[in-house]
């Protein structure tokens, strides 16, 4: 038995609808302007450009939600909405039709956004790891099987703040489909079981601050509710 000089952090999990059993969380990849209306608001062209990724260290997801913080290091932090994709098995170079066999199935997220470090680090060339990859940064609700749910590739996305909407949209307006960005990231990645993937926003994203509450729903998968405090 390996002998450690301290005790390794336990895995992040998810809980799973209908199953006593939790969802190991390996890596959280992240893709960037997957919708046309959200890219446009962002001031970019949304038809130009193939799927580019960020990722969010595993033990920056909140499983459930709840209370976050409000972090430091931000005068600007927004919300975006997304649908997370969780892998129950791998592989490297996937073709797009046979991407969804990874699957095990799909659960609300937010992507967190230090909007004003985002916004310098453009500015000036430099990663997005301090603007997207902080503590707490992936609240991700209850994991729903695809054997429940099928793969939406249509259905509602939404998100208000204090009851109020703010994020309004489509997953059919998603630019790159669910088996098309697996079948992307899988070029640059070995892809395993316990990946998330985010798919990206729809418009509306906005600042947050302490005292809001959130409420992120998409299609008929388990809503996620966070409280920021
Ligand atoms: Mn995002």
């Amino acid at each position: 038995m390996t002998a450690y000089l301290f005790e390794p952090a336990p895995p992040t999990s998810l809980q799973i609808e209908g199953d006593r059993r939790r969802f190991p969380v390996h890596r959280v990849y992240c893709v960037a302007r997957n919708y046309a209306a959200h890219a446009r608001e962002m001031g970019r062209d949304p038809e130009r450009e193939p799927p580019f990724f960020f990722s969010k260290p595993a033990d920056a997801v909140v499983p459930g939600g709840g209370r976050i913080p409000y972090p430091g290091a931000t005068g600007e932090l927004h919300h975006e909405v997304e649908l997370v994709v969780a892998l129950g098995s791998g592989g490297a170079d996937v073709a797009a039709h046979d991407a969804l066999g990874l699957v095990h199935g799909y659960a609300v997220g937010v992507d967190l956004t230090r909007r004003d470090l985002q916004s310098e680090a453009k500015a000036a060339g430099r990663p997005w790891d301090t603007a997207k990859g902080f503590d707490r940064s992936a609240p991700v609700g209850v994991l729903a099987p695809a054997a429940r749910v099928g793969h939406p590739r249509a259905g509602s996305i939404a998100l208000d703040v204090n009851g109020e909407p703010r994020q309004r949209g489509d997953l059919a307006e998603m630019i790159w489909s669910v088996p098309e960005v697996i079948a992307h990231l899988s070029h640059f990645y070995r892809l395993a079981p316990g990946d998330l993937i985010f798919t990206g926003t729809p418009a509306g994203v906005s600042a947050l601050a302490p005292g809001d509450r959130v409420d992120a729903c998409i299609a008929d998968l388990p809503s996620l509710d966070l409280a920021i405090t």
